[in-house]
C-alpha cells in the first residue's frame, strides 16, 4: 500500500513483518471472510491453520502460540504462509493488516481512530516522518478509515509508542 514511497527492494531479506516474537502475537493478521474463501479455493494453501474469531466466525486468525521452541523471548514464529522467497498469498487471499503494513489503524481508549505507525519497520524508519504523514493523507486515508469503520475486528488497540499519523 505505501508502494509510492517504500520500494520492495527495501524489503528484501527482512520478512521482520511475518514473524512474530510471543510478546508480538497481538500483531498477527486478522483474515475477512473473502480471504479465508479465496485461500480455500487454493489447493497450494493449507486453510486448516486459519481459526475463526471468537467475537465473530466470519474473521480468522492462525495461532502460534505452540510455535515456539525455546524460552527465549525474542525468539521468533513464523507466519505459516511465509516462504523462502516470500509470502505465498495473493492479493485477494492477503489480510488487510499485511497489506497496509507498516500503517496501522488503531483505536484509543475513546473510540477515535487514528492511523499509525509501526515503529520497527527498518524501512519506513529511513524516511522522513513528514514524507510518510503527507502520502498517506493525500492518497490513503479515507480508504483507510473508511475499510476499518467497515470491519472493526481489524483494527488493533492503540499503544503508546506508534508514532500516530495526523490528518
Ligand atoms: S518490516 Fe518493513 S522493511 Fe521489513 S519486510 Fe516488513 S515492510 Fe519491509
Ligand atoms: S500473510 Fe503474508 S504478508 Fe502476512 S504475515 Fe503472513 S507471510 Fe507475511
Amino acid at each position: 500500500m505505501l508502494s509510492g514511497i517504500l520500494s520492495k527492494e527495501s524489503c528484501a531479506g527482512c520478512r521482520f513483518c511475518c514473524s512474530f516474537r510471543r510478546a508480538s502475537l497481538w500483531e498477527v493478521p486478522v483474515f475477512t471472510k473473502e480471504n479465508t474463501e479465496a485461500i480455500r479455493k487454493n489447493p497450494k494453501l493449507d486453510e486448516t491453520v486459519l481459526i475463526p474469531l471468537s467475537e465473530n466466525a466470519d474473521y480468522a486468525r492462525y495461532d502460534l502460540s505452540s510455535h515456539y521452541q525455546t524460552d527465549d523471548s525474542e525468539e521468533e514464529a513464523k507466519c505459516p504462509y511465509l516462504s523462502e522467497t516470500g509470502c505465498v498469498l495473493s492479493k485477494e487471499e492477503k489480510p488487510w493488516d499485511c497489506s497496509i503494513w507498516p500503517l496501522r489503524v488503531m483505536r484509543k481508549e475513546d473510540g477515535e481512530l487514528v492511523i499509525a505507525l509501526t515503529p520497527t519497520c527498518p524501512a519506513i524508519n529511513k524516511l522522513e516522518f513528514e514524507t510518510v504523514r503527507q502520502y498517506v493523507n493525500e492518497n490513503l486515508r479515507e480508504e483507510l478509515l473508511d475499510y476499518a469503520l467497515k470491519h472493526p475486528l481489524l483494527v488493533k488497540e492503540y499503544r503508546v509508542d506508534f508514532p500516530i499519523i495526523d490528518p
